[in-house]
Formats: C-alpha cells, sequence, structure tokens
C-alpha cells in the first residue's frame, strides 16, 4: 500500500489574509498567490514516494460566493506549481454535515479508497487545528506549522515552518522501514 502527505491548501500552498477570528481564502485566481517555496519541499517528499494530496474546504461552493469555475483555474496553478498527485475538496457549508467538512476526516478516508493509501503511515501538514483533528480520527499522522490557529486539539507535532515538518516526515519514514 502507498503512503500519502496530506496537504491542506491555504496557507501552506497559497497566501491567505488573516482575519480576526481564521483565515480569510482567496476566492479570484488574481487574489490567489501560491507560496512558491513550498514547492522544493514537496519535491522532496514526491522523491522518496509519498502520494501528494491537498486537501482543502470550500463552503463558499454551496454558500454561493466561490465560482467552481474560479476555483478550478486556481487548482490547475497549484497543479502547474507544485508536484501533486491530486487536490480533494469539500464543497459543503457546516449547515450540511457532510463527512467530508474537516475537521471530520472524509477528505481523508476517500483518498485512502482512491490512492489504496495506508493513512496509519500518512501525514499531514497544516497550521490549523481542523487538519490535525482529521489526521487523528482517520489514524495520520499529524504536523502543525504554528500559527494562531493550532487551538488545543491532539496533534503529534508542532514545528516551526515546512522545511521543519518535511525533514521530520523524512525522518519519521526512515525509522518506520528500520525498524
Ligand atoms: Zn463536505
Amino acid at each position: 500500500m502507498k503512503r500519502a502527505v496530506f496537504i491542506e491548501r491555504d496557507a501552506i500552498l497559497n497566501e491567505v489574509r488573516t482575519g480576526p477570528k481564521q483565515q480569510i481564502t482567496p476566492i479570484t485566481l488574481e487574489e490567489f498567490k501560491v507560496v512558491k517555496a513550498a514547492a522544493e519541499s514537496l519535491k522532496k517528499l514526491k522523491a522518496v514516494g509519498f502520494v501528494l494530496i491537498a486537501t482543502t474546504n470550500q463552503p463558499g461552493l454551496s454558500r454561493g460566493y466561490q465560482s467552481r469555475r474560479e476555483l478550478d483555474r486556481m487548482h490547475d496553478l497549484l497543479r502547474r506549481t507544485f508536484p501533486l498527485d491530486d487536490i480533494m475538496l469539500c464543497p459543503h457549508d457546516e449547515a450540511d454535515h457532510c463527512p467530508c467538512r474537516k475537521p471530520r476526516p472524509g477528505l481523508l478516508i476517500e483518498a485512502g479508497f482512491k490512492w489504496h493509501l495506508n493513512l496509519d503511515h500518512s501525514y499531514v501538514i497544516s497550521d490549523k487545528w481542523q487538519d490535525a483533528e482529521a489526521a487523528r480520527t482517520a489514524g495520520c499522522t499529524s504536523l502543525l506549522i504554528k500559527s494562531p490557529w493550532i487551538g488545543e486539539v491532539h496533534r503529534d507535532f508542532v514545528l516551526t515552518d515546512l522545511n521543519a515538518v518535511v525533514d521530520k516526515i523524512l525522518r519519521l519514514k526512515q525509522q518506520l522501514e528500520c525498524a
């Protein structure tokens, strides 16, 4: 079975604005700025065989302020910039009570079936607690980058930046293989 690294899209792969209580997600291609520096980190993970999957909650699709066409254009740009195998999104609003809106683990579990993943040996990278919670429920290891949004839920590691996170994943993978 394959292993994956799941990467929260906002603030890891593209820039966001900081609101009073949460990040503000870009909704047009014009506002959408990719974090080019992340490409080297993702290439390192790709080189050792991980399936790379970006995940994102996009409630604007059901609330009506995010156009699907514009989102597709943003995600085309992500695929051109990073060696991603897949981009998985939840289009629902909180009120829909779907299984895929993070902190629920539906996107990770669906990806597990689609890509034949061993979720116990897969990793989740984010700067927000919702991803750590989804990781815990799905059985993945979570690595959070320090931010105002990491909350108090269980997470496996908190690190300073994406480079530190990728180094940690590479070490953990090596330990697993030696065990
Ligand atoms: Zn959903």
